[in-house]
Order: C-alpha cells, then sequence, then structure tokens
C-alpha cells in the first residue's frame, strides 16, 4: 500500500519536475510564463485534469496535444516514469527500517531534495544547464538533511567530510583542471549536495562509479561530444540512496 503510494506520488512529482524545468526556462530565456494551468507549448491549449494524468494522459494520447496533433515530447513521459521509479526505490529505503521521528524527518527532507535534483536532472538533459538557483537549493536541503543526521541520526561528521571530498572533490578538480571541458561548472555543486544527504565515503564511491557506468552505458551509441552529466548523477544517486544499507553492509 505504502509503496503503491510512493509510485503514484512519484510519477505526478516526475510531471512536476518537468513542469518545473520548462517555467524555469521560459523565465531564464525572457519568455512569457504561461501561468498557473498547464498548457501546450505548441499551441496553448490549456489542458483539462484527464489530459494532465501523469503518464495515463500519454498513453492513451500516443503523446500528442489532443487539440494540434503536436508531439509531447519524450522528457516528459521519461521524466513521470523516472519519479515514479526514483521514488518507488526511496519508498522501499523508508519501508526497510523501523518509522522512528527522525526518520520520517529525512523522509520528508528527501522527498523535497529528490524532487529539486529530478528538476535540475530534466533542465540539464533538456538544455544542458543547471540552474544556479536550483543547486542553491539543492545544497540547502541537503545541508538540513546532513544536519538532521548529524543530531539525530547516525551520520558521522568525519565520514561525511571524507564523502564530499571524494564525490565534490573529484568533480571540483575535474572542471578546475580540464577548464570546464570534461565536466561542467554545475555538476560539483549537484555533487556537494548528493555527498551532503549520503554522509558517507562509500556511498559516494559508487555514486562516482555508477553515474559513470550509467553515463558511458547510455551515451555508447551516440556520437556526442557534450553530455549531460546531470541525469546520470541524480539517478545514481537514487539508486546507493535507497540500497545504501545493502551497500554497506556487503562492501
Ligand atoms: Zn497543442
Amino acid at each position: 500500500m505504502f509503496m503503491f503510494f510512493c509510485v503514484i506520488f512519484g510519477a505526478a512529482m516526475g510531471s512536476f519536475a518537468c513542469c518545473q524545468a520548462w517555467r524555469l526556462r521560459l523565465k531564464a530565456t525572457g519568455k512569457k510564463d504561461p501561468g498557473k494551468r498547464s498548457v501546450c507549448l505548441k499551441c496553448g491549449k490549456k489542458l483539462t485534469w484527464y489530459e494532465n494524468i501523469p503518464v495515463v494522459s500519454w498513453v492513451v494520447q500516443r503523446g500528442k496535444c489532443r487539440k494540434c496533433g503536436k508531439k509531447i515530447g519524450a522528457a516528459e513521459i521519461l521524466a513521470e516514469l523516472g519519479g515514479a521509479v526514483a521514488f518507488g526505490l526511496v519508498g522501499w529505503r523508508f519501508a526497510q527500517g523501523e518509522m522512528e521521528t527522525v526518520t520520517i524527518v529525512k523522509m520528508a527532507i528527501v522527498v523535497i531534495f529528490t524532487t529539486i535534483v529530478m528538476i535540475l536532472a530534466v533542465y540539464d538533459a533538456k538544455w544542458r544547464e543547471l540552474p544556479v538557483s536550483l543547486l542553491v537549493a539543492a545544497n540547502m536541503v541537503g545541508a538540513a538533511y546532513a544536519a538532521v543526521d548529524l543530531i539525530w541520526g547516525e551520520m558521522d561528521v568525519v565520514r561525511l567530510v571524507e564523502g564530499v571530498g571524494i564525490l565534490a572533490g573529484t568533480y571540483y578538480l575535474l572542471y578546475f583542471l580540464s577548464g570546464e571541458r570534461l565536466v561542467g561548472g554545475g555538476d560539483w555543486l549537484l555533487c556537494l549536495a548528493i555527498a551532503l544527504v549520503l554522509g558517507e565515503p562509500w556511498l559516494a564511491v559508487w555514486v562516482l562509479f555508477l553515474s559513470n557506468f550509467i553515463g558511458a552505458v547510455v551515451m555508447m551509441p551516440q556520437k556526442k561530444k557534450k553530455i549531460a552529466f546531470g541525469p546520470f548523477l541524480v539517478m545514481a544517486f537514487v539508486i546507493v540512496y535507497s540500497f545504501s544499507d545493502v551497500i554497506l553492509k556487503y562492501i
């Protein structure tokens, strides 16, 4: 029951993340925000509630707008499915242990954190850029998570610093030494936010390995020179965070 709720909630958050990414983009490029209601970006048709159900509407309409017939885009359905999987996994992690007050607080913070990094992933995938406002928000929420876990939970300050050094440090060095050719300027800040939530050097190593592995597998068939790395970092974070107990047990 709890898992089912997480998956449905995740699909809705994926849809929300996609929507927020578009709003930020329209604002950043000086275009008019269509307002509170969701609209078709091609013809401006206001979407009714039944055209706005995550995954279902996309499948029923075969990825096209009902008025103008233009394609809605693969990013929308991928964000909704990705959100469903991400929140399903995070929900699974929390379903394993006891529900103490600190666990519930951590879960609430991680829901906000995951939503922010999902917006970052969509934005990066679409426009190869990580907006600074979102990076700041992710780091603030990440710091709040670390603070809660340090004071009331099991996080250790030395291990947290080690994790930050490994993940954010590696990316900062790559960025600094390559002069933005290998990795973008925003990547190390996204790494910093992720490392704050993980709080463990071994988990940081896993994110480092997994994000590069997923990135290599996905990007191998394509011959693009510069790839958006954010989505792979976010995918690796969700997997490593959700299975952190399993990873730490068998390492
Ligand atoms: Zn349309």
